[in-house]
Order: structure tokens, then sequence, then C-alpha cells
């Protein structure tokens, strides 16, 4: 029922985004305002080692500061951006953010982890990726080892042959690849092989009930021997309870994210929370 439920939104919240509203046309211009004037911000959300806890690297999750509406999360702007040219400002905006940040914390001593950046489909369908990430690395050459992009599963499968190209390019800059939300849209395997992309992310609607749902169990599974049998890592989205961390451990799953860990959190906290600074041993 959780299943349906869900769908009905997803459902009206598309209704409510597509045409021209003037409500949606209104966000569209605000939103256009919001990414040259900063009102965006980025939140982090750790990734986990399922063995033990530990963090090895952060997801960028963009938020609105909206001057009315308070923090407004991308499941009522993305869905508009994507629908105009603005989600390739929106997502050029959130790259170099990122890198700004990361420069901050190298410049303040703290140790770097890996940050994955959500890439719309659109910039596989129109272009600009690649040119995007190049200008990145002349203004920031340390940061080719530490950037990972996320596509939807269904945003590769929109156009999977450029994809294809655009990934295995990046991969080249040392730029790593997921497949975001996998499980919820239909991957030719054929295509998922080529891809080359570094990890699978369980799509979070299966983990939601994997403790008590045998069909969300076995597809967990299977997404799991699936990424093992291509050679690829697996994270596990959306985990929230400790039973569902031992059950995706069992299962073999080597990396977790989700609330249980913690949630998307302002950069400052993060610090304060994950990020120790690296000491220096006197000689
Ligand atoms: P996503 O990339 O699959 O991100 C995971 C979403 O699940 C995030 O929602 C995160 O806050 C939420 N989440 C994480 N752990 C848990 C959990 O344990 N339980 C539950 N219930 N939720 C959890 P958020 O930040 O609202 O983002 C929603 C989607 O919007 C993202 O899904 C991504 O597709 C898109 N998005 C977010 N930031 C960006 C961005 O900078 N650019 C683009 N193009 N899309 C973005
Ligand atoms: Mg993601
Ligand atoms: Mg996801
Ligand atoms: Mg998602």
């Amino acid at each position: 029922a959780k299943k349906t439920g869900k769908g009905c939104f997803v459902f009206w919240q598309r209704s409510f985004l597509k045409g021209s509203t003037p409500e949606r046309v209104q966000m569209e211009s605000e939103l256009r305002e919001a990414i040259i004037s900063n009102q965006l911000v980025l939140h982090f959300q750790p990734k986990v080692e399922a063995e033990n806890g530990k963090i090895y690297g952060l997801e960028a999750l963009v938020r609105w500061n909206h001057p009315r509406l308070g923090l407004v999360y991308p499941d009522r702007f993305i869905a508009i951006a994507e629908e105009s040219n603005l989600i390739l400002e929106l997502d050029q905006w959130v790259v170099n953010a990122v890198a700004d940040q990361m420069t901050k914390w190298r410049k303040n001593g703290l140790p770097l982890l890996e940050v994955s950046v959500n890439i719309s489909a659109a910039h596989i369908t129109r272009t600009g990726l690649i040119d995007l990430f190049e200008g990145l690395f002349e203004r920031y050459p340390f940061l080719g080892d530490y950037l990972e992009i996320e596509l939807t599963e269904t945003a590769i499968m929109a156009d999977p042959d450029k994809a294809t190209v655009v990934l295995n390019t990046l991969k080249k800059r040392g730029v790593k690849s997921s497949v975001d939300d996998f499980g919820s849209g239909y991957t030719s395997l054929g295509y998922l092989k080529k891809l080359n992309a570094n990890t699978l992310k369980i799509d979070r609607s299966f983990i939601d009930g994997i403790t008590r749902d045998h069909y969300d169990r076995d597809v967990a599974k299977a997404i799991i021997a699936l990424a093992q049998s291509m050679s690829m890592d697996v994270v596990a989205e959306g985990v929230e309870t400790q039973a569902q961390w031992e059950l995706l451990q069992s299962f073999g799953c080597k990396y977790l994210q989700g609330y249980y860990f913690s949630r998307p959190q302002a950069a400052n906290i993060i610090e304060k929370n994950f990020l120790q600074p690296l000491v220096v041993e006197p000689v």
C-alpha cells in the first residue's frame, strides 16, 4: 500500500509540474533568479562501509533556500528545471559549488573524501557535461580523483549509447560513476556492462521493505549479485535501521547510505561530525 501511495504522490507532483500553470511559470523564473543570486545550498550525506559504519564518501544534494518558502527540497524543483535549459545551469552551479567546498576543506587541512554529484538526464541527451568537467579540472586540478557522478537508471536508459560514451570519457579523466535508483527503472543488462560504471545504488524503495517483504529482499539480493558479477561496487540507499544494515551486510552489500548513519547536512555540520583535521606528524 505504501508503494501505491508513493506512486500517487509522484503522479500528483508530475501533473502539478507539467504544463504552464501560473505557479509553475513563477517557480521557474524564481529558480532562474535563485541560481544566480546564490539561494541554492548544498547538503552532504555520508556514505559508509557496511563492515564498520565508517564514512568513505559524501553525496552532494541541492536545496533551495527560498526567500518565502524556506528550505525547498529538490523533488519540488528539479523537474521544473529539467523542462527547460535551467537544469544545465543548476547542475553547473552544483558542480562548481562542490569544487569550492572541497577546495575549502583541502585548505583547512581536512581529509578529502570522494564526493558524488547528481547529474540530470538532460546533460546526457543534450551536451556539455564533458566540457563542464574539463573546465573544472583546469581550475581545480586536484579534483580529478575525488569526483563521482550519479545518473539515474532512467536517465541512462533515455539515451544509453550517449551515456556510455559520456561516462567512459569522464572515466578517463578520473571521474567515477554510479547508476542511481537502480531497480526502479528498466535497464538493458547488455548496456549496463558497456556503461562501465563503477557502482550500482539500490533504489531506496527496496531497502524500505527488505526486513519484511520477500520480494524487496530478493530484488536487493539480486542487485548485489548482479553488481558482483560485473565487478561493480554496490551501495544501498535509504538505510534507516540497524536491522536493514545487518541484513544488507549479510547479503554482501559493502556500502550503505541512509538516515540511520546521517541525514544530509550542511557542510559545517558534516565537518564537525565526520571530518577530523589531518594530524601532521612532526619529523
Ligand atoms: P537521490 O540522488 O536518489 O538522493 C537520495 C535521496 O534520498 C535524497 O533526497 C536523500 O535525502 C534521501 N534519503 C537519503 N537517505 C534516506 C533515508 O534513509 N530515508 C529516506 N526516506 N530518504 C533518504 P533529496 O535530497 O530530497 O533528493 C531527491 C532527488 O533529487 C535525488 O535523489 C536526486 O535524484 C535529485 N537531486 C538532488 N540533488 C540534485 C542535484 O544537485 N542535481 C540534480 N540534477 N538532481 C539532484
Ligand atoms: Mg543520488
Ligand atoms: Mg538514489
Ligand atoms: Mg532518487
